[in-house]
């Protein structure tokens, strides 16, 4: 295989470097899993899927990869996990359910989503709840290395202890003195030693009914420690790839760093890897701003962004038409041209069984296959990638119009380039050959439906044009009149 020639940026040292596991064959790869008090959105589906396509192209190439994930179910509070209420309790309060309850429902959303959109599952999905024992066991040791302290029932990392014999902001690029000098949290307001301290241990208020006995306290964890925790009991001290999202980079991923150094002597993560934020309107999808919108809301349609609803395969086949590493704004028209590109690309695939074959080939199957590796090989480049599938539809329209010849040999290639890239690598399924509907020709028949009762409208029709509604929506498809005109949703896709 062309495992030799992958390439990947590496966040640490801000540079493509050539990927060289640990130990040949085999690859461990940690990524920061949901805070499971919500349902996730599309944003934090943008970067599960962007790791999906790195798990299943490492797979691809050949490698074994132990991929783990963890359901952050405790110890992330509201202010970078830092401060402030802890948004499980806060929910299991709001909906008058046991906390485990909470962890439990958006669980179930986070599997059911993720599997409408056919990533796969990882090797291991460790929680945080579970691993408090190996928590405690880190705390412990990182405060026999003299790099933590205790206050008041609570453990902190102590940040400048640490950075007198290691760098802290190596990952983030930011300096400590500068963080210092732009602080203005009052000292009296915490136990911590200094602003930029972080909590490995909380002492819990009598309230937070999450909590478990330590040396310290009857408290919880901290949030960056479970990734430390989890990470190194099933990867290893030092392992292969460290991913999330490029909001995770500070203080959460910094501190992991320093977490792992101060335990073990050395780096955790030969590459760290950071997905760019999915936007809406210009702006990071965020839950707390209200900026967002609910995969389930995009596939029945029942939302105020999109003209019309699209299949969990169409959403991925647009993101995956941007770099993980860039920004990807999200919009109607986007989505639209990506469900055209899709279906051509599908159509192409379809086809290929029933293409001409001859004697001797004029396309040059073997280096167009080669360059599909290569764009992925170059930092998993599934633009490029889509770009070069897209070529199949040109080579497909030429042969069967006999512009150009292929040998049966060739074809077998062909066909097998596409059935790897298309289904094994970007995980993509073929919405048409699953039964489902043909969405871009449904949206077209009820466009049509759409336009003729606007005329019955604009004729006084409204004996039609209520019928053409009211029939519809008792078949599952509601229109909704607004200032931009006419848009459908269905109850169930
Ligand atoms: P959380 O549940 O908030 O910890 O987020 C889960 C993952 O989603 C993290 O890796 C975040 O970095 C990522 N994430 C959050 N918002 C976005 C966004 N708008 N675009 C891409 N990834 C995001
Ligand atoms: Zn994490």
């Amino acid at each position: 295989m062309k495992h030799q020639d992958l390439h990947i940026y590496n966040s640490l040292t801000k540079s493509k470097e050539k990927f060289t596991p640990i130990h040949e064959g085999a690859i461990g790869m940690y990524v920061c899993g949901p805070t499971v008090y919500s349902n996730v959105h599309l944003g934090n589906c943008r970067t599960f899927l962007s790791f999906d396509l790195v798990f299943r192209y490492l797979k691809h190439l050949g490698y074994k990869v132990r991929y783990v994930r963890n359901i952050t179910d405790a110890g992330h509070l509201e202010n970078d996990g830092e401060s402030g209420d802890d948004p499980i309790l806060k929910k299991a309060r709001l909906e008058q359910l046991e906390p485990m309850e909470v962890v439990q429902k958006y669980t179930v959303d986070f599997h059911t989503v993720m599997a409408k959109f056919n990533a796969l599952p990882p090797s291991i999905e460790p929680t945080a709840t579970g691993h408090i024992y190996e928590q405690i066991a880190i705390i412990e040791k990182i405060i026999a290395e003299g790099f933590a302290y205790q206050k008041n029932g609570s453990v902190y990392f102590d940040v400048m202890k640490f950075n007198e014999t290691n760098n802290y902001g190596i990952l983030s690029g930011r300096n400590l003195e500068d963080m210092i000098s732009n602080t203005r949290e009052l000292a009296a307001q915490t136990d911590k030693k200094n602003p930029q301290d972080f909590a490995l241990w909380k002492k819990a208020e009598p309230q937070h009914i999450m909590r478990w006995p330590s040396p310290w306290s009857e408290g919880f964890p901290g949030w960056h420690l479970e990734c430390t925790a989890m990470s190194t009991k099933y990867l290893g001290n030092n392992f292969d790839i460290h991913g999330g999202g490029m909001d995770l980079k500070f203080p959460h991923h910094e501190c992991e760093i320093a977490q792992a150094e101060a335990c073990n002597h050395t780096s955790p993560v030969n590459y760290w890897m950071h997905t760019n934020m999915l936007t809406l309107n210009g702006k990071k999808m965020s839950k707390s701003t209200g900026n967002f919108i609910l995969p389930n809301d995009m596939f029945t349609g029942e939302n105020d962004v999109l003209s019309k609803p699209f299949s969990p395969t169409v959403i991925k086949f647009f993101m995956y038409q941007a770099h993980y590493g860039s920004i990807l704004d999200f919009s109607s028209e986007a989505l639209e041209a990506s469900e055209k590109g899709y279906n051509r690309l599908m159509d192409a695939h379809r086809v290929l069984d029933e293409a001409p074959t001859s004697a001797k080939s004029s396309i040059d199957i073997e280096s167009w296959r080669n360059s599909c590796y290569e764009a992925m090989n170059d930092d998993f480049n599934s633009p490029i990638l889509i770009a070069h599938l897209f070529e199949s539809v040109k080579f497909v329209n030429a042969l069967n119009e006999g512009k150009e010849t292929i040998s049966k040999k060739d074809l077998e290639i062909f066909k097998k380039t596409m059935d790897d890239f298309l289904f094994d690598v970007l995980g993509l399924q073929d919405n048409a050959s699953e039964g489902s509907q043909d969405s871009e020709k449904l949206s077209a028949a009820i466009e049509l439906l759409i336009q003729l009762r606007n005329q019955a409208r604009a004729d006084k029709d409204f004996a039609m044009s209520d019928k053409i509604r009211d029939e519809l929506a008792a078949k599952g498809i509601q229109l909704k009149d607004g200032k931009d005109g006419t848009t459908f949703s269905l109850s169930s896709l």
